[in-house]
């Protein structure tokens, strides 16, 4: 069994922010509601020779928001809802 990043509680009040933030698509504007995903991590990418590009090491902590309509994902900082205790 695997747990998400977020308990109930960061769930809810990612939901709160979430609805409030985000009231139509940026992608089809309509405001068919949007439900929210668990974290995901966006890689943090590092100019590297003679390559050019490659992984940093860090990550970004993001809350996916996918549109109920079209099915655009808007990305959130997740770092204002979980909590570290
Ligand atoms: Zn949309």
């Amino acid at each position: 069994m695997t747990l998400g990043v977020m308990n109930y509680e960061e769930q809810q009040k990612a939901l709160q922010a979430v609805q409030r933030k985000y009231s139509r698509c940026p992608n089809c504007g309509i405001a068919a509601g949007a439900e929210i995903g668990d974290v995901v991590g966006l890689p943090v990418m590092e100019r590297t020779i003679p390559s050019g590009v490659g992984l940093g090491g860090q990550v970004i902590p993001a809350l996916p928001v996918t549109c109920k309509n079209c099915g655009h994902i808007s990305l959130f900082s997740a770092k204002e809802f979980i909590t570290s205790d």
